[in-house]
């Protein structure tokens, strides 16, 4: 197809007087020619197969569910065929996936960099009469920060670094750039469903390839969660190696542990050696599933295992600078002039990883700040946050801007300007709770990266797999979890 992101056609009535030949060159036409039956046939058939392969996510109508494992279990959100998605700009988005890891690696190893480009989204001064008192402008990242400049004071090295990053993207339809919307450091979300998900749409292009024609080898192979393992395998190496715990080296056979950061600031302690200790058993290798939250700090004990974990000698997943690394603060300092060179040295790398940047702002960029006040629907305002759901869209912007504007306070450090991203809306079937339903969606392509580095040798940077994100195209957010999009995968053509 020659537009973007067309929605996947899958033939049905319109395709059988079509010889097979014609089928598989043929180029995707419109959803809303499909055989409703053939719909319903592929719906069960994607239900059966999430079921048997664990396609699953915790069931939030069922009040046991979260609080004892494997129990109340749904079939994931998932879209019922893949998106069809350009090659060319597929392959941009995993080549520019290593050199991502790189940079990140190193704005993390700049603890000055980091700490200033925050400074002011950590505190401002508040001058009344002769009387300066400081308040936090974001206190979760000022918190995040503290933690940071305590490492610094003390000379904390992270010699062993492990990243699983997850790059998100949007196609912009006008424009036809592949923009990215940001860069996940911390907690990047299912690399392992996503996997799942490439397979269940091969599955299904195979099962129903005659009324279909469509080519499941046009479904790129998705080692997300293999890609991801080996590297927190290949770390834990790393760190046991010259410790010697000879009953695992060079195996996959790591014993596992899941704590709360709660359980963890209870059962953690930290050996003069920087050992880590959780019960009897020493840490290698921490892999952080929440704790980018403020909600996921409810109490000074979460913070306190936060820093904790931060002082031992475990590699962490991420380790605070590759958090900070990945705020929207510093995504936004990153795209200014210049920037990049400090990071990075080699030119083709940089005109790649540019090319990736949408238009990214600070508030105190007044002509943009004015500009957004008169056209809020060009620009997304976003906070220092995580996970869906933080970012203000359309007439909230204005009144946001303006409301800074009349407070004049310093808060307008804690956001950032993005320039609005519009990928092409198109017809899709998604599957929530059992039910499919035709409705208007868009798309954002995540790539997952993998990057293990112990000090000069680089032992993988890789990118591994990736993530279709699908949502509905009232929806601006497009949290899974957060019950606006669902899970898809990509048909290159
Ligand atoms: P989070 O870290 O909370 O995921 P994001 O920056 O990814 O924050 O924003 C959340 C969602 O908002 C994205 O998944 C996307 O759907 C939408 N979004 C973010 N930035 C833009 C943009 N510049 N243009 C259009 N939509 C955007
Ligand atoms: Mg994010
Ligand atoms: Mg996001």
């Amino acid at each position: 197809s020659s537009s973007a992101l067309s929605p996947i056609n899958t033939g049905g009535r319109g395709e059988e007087m079509k010889t097979q030949e014609e089928k598989s060159t043929q180029p995707m036409s419109d959803l809303h020619k499909i055989d409703p039956e053939l719909i319903q046939r592929l719906a069960y058939d994607a239900l059966v197969w999430s079921s048997i392969h664990g396609l699953v996510v915790g069931d939030k109508s069922v009040p046991r569910s979260g609080k004892v494992p494997g129990v109340g279990l749904v079939h994931a959100p998932i879209a019922l065929l893949p998106l069809s998605f350009p090659e060319s700009h597929w392959k941009q988005a995993c080549e520019v996936s290593p050199i991502f890891n790189e940079l990140i690696d190193r704005v993390s190893l700049d603890g000055e960099f980091l700490q200033d480009s925050l400074s002011r989204v950590r505190v401002c001064a508040l001058l009344s009469g002769w009387n300066c008192r400081t308040k936090m402008v974001d206190a979760f990242t000022s918190r995040l920060m503290d933690i940071h400049s305590q490492m610094l004071e003390n000379g904390k090295r992270e010699e062993i670094r492990l990243g699983l990053h997850r790059s998100d993207y949007m196609l912009d339809e006008q424009t036809k750039l592949l923009l990215q919307i940001e860069i996940n450091t911390i907690s990047a979300s299912f690399p392992g469903l996503g996997s799942l998900v490439s397979e269940l749409h091969r599955s299904l292009l195979n099962q129903y390839k005659e009324q279909l024609g469509l080519d499941s080898r046009r479904i790129p192979r998705n080692a997300a969660v293999n890609g991801f393992a080996e590297a927190l395998a290949k770390a834990w190496e790393e760190y046991s190696n010259p410790r010697c715990f000879p009953q695992l080296c060079n195996t996959y056979d790591v014993a596992t542990i899941r704590k709360t950061l709660a359980e963890i600031d209870e059962q953690g302690v930290l050996q003069p050696d920087g050992t880590l200790l959780v019960g009897d058993q020493a840490i290698g290798v921490i892999y952080f599933r929440a704790g980018y939250a403020p909600t996921d700090y409810p109490s000074e004990s979460e913070w306190r295992a936060r820093l904790l974990m931060e002082q031992s000698s475990a590699i962490k997943c991420p380790s605070i600078s590759y958090h900070l690394a990945g705020t929207k603060k510093i995504q936004q300092e990153l795209a200014k002039p210049n920037v990049l060179e400090r990071f990075l040295e080699n030119k083709d790398d940089i005109a790649k990883i540019r090319k990736c940047f949408a238009g990214l702002w600070s508030l105190d960029d007044s002509d943009i700040v004015k500009d957004a006040i008169e056209r809020p629907e060009f620009y997304v305002m976003k906070p220092q946050r995580e996970g869906g759901g933080n970012n203000i869209y359309g007439d909230d912007v204005r009144k946001s801007l303006l409301r800074l504007q009349e407070e004049g306070t310093e808060e307008n450090a804690a956001y950032i300007l993005m320039q609005r991203i519009f990928p092409t809306i198109a017809p899709t079937y998604l599957m929530r709770d059992g039910i499919c339903h035709k409705d208007h969606a868009m798309s954002e392509l995540g790539i997952y990266g993998a990057y293990l580095r112990n000090k000069e040798n680089v032992i993988m940077n890789e990118q591994c797999g990736y993530l279709m994100r699908t949502k509905v195209s009232s929806s601006n957010e497009g949290g899974v979890a957060a019950g606006f999009a669902v899970l898809d995968s990509v048909y290159l053509n």
